[in-house]
C-alpha cells in the first residue's frame, strides 16, 4: 500500500510542483523552456527525448526537480514506490511526445486514462501546437488552474514587458 501511495504522490504532487513552480513561471517570465521545449525549428521528439543539448537537458532537469524533491520526502515511506513514480514519470515524458512519431492512443486506453485525468500524447501535442493551452505534464487537471494563474500574472510577464517596450518605442515615431 505504501508503495502505491508513494508512487501516486510522487507523480501527483511532483507534477503540481513542476507545473506551478517551473512550467508556468517559465512561460511567464523566462525563455529557457520556450527556447528549448518549444523550439519549433526542430521536431519536438528530438528535443524532448533524444537531444543532448545542455540547454535542453537543463530544462528537463529543472522540470524534474519537484518530482525528485517529493520522491526524496517519500523515501522513508516507500523508496521503491518513490523510485517507481520517478521511473513512470520519465516513461510518461517519452510517451507523451510520441504523437510526432505517429502514435495514436487506442480507444480502450483513452477510455481508461481519461477519467484519471492523465495527459495523453494527443493532449501534450496540443501544448506544442499552442503553448497557451494543455498545462500539466502528467495530469490534465492542472491545466485550468495553470491557465488561470497565467492570465492572472500576465501583466507581470515577459510578453507584457515587451509590449510595453514596443509601445514606448512607438511614441517618438508618432510625435
Ligand atoms: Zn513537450
Ligand atoms: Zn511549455
Amino acid at each position: 500500500m505504501f508503495f502505491v501511495t508513494a508512487l501516486i504522490v510522487t507523480l501527483v504532487v511532483g507534477d503540481f510542483g513542476s507545473t506551478f513552480f517551473y512550467h508556468v513561471p517559465q512561460h511567464l517570465w523566462f525563455t529557457l523552456h520556450l527556447r528549448t521545449h518549444h523550439d519549433r525549428r526542430r521536431p519536438y521528439f528530438d528535443h524532448a527525448v533524444l537531444s543532448t543539448d545542455p540547454a535542453v537537458l537543463l530544462d528537463g532537469f529543472l522540470g524534474a526537480i519537484p518530482y525528485i524533491i517529493v520522491a526524496a520526502l517519500l523515501w522513508r515511506l516507500s523508496w521503491p514506490g518513490a523510485v517507481a513514480g520517478l521511473a513512470l514519470g520519465q516513461l510518461h515524458v517519452w510517451w507523451r511526445h510520441t504523437s510526432e512519431l505517429g502514435w495514436r492512443t487506442p480507444t480502450w486506453a483513452r477510455a481508461l486514462l481519461r477519467p484519471l485525468g492523465i495527459v495523453l500524447p494527443e493532449d501534450h501535442d496540443g501544448h506544442h501546437r499552442n503553448p497557451e493551452v494543455e498545462f500539466g505534464d502528467i495530469f490534465r487537471f492542472y491545466d485550468a488552474p495553470a491557465r488561470a494563474l497565467l492570465s492572472w500574472l500576465a501583466p507581470t510577464g515577459r510578453r507584457a514587458r515587451n509590449a510595453g517596450r514596443r509601445a514606448t518605442r512607438r511614441v517618438p515615431a508618432r510625435a
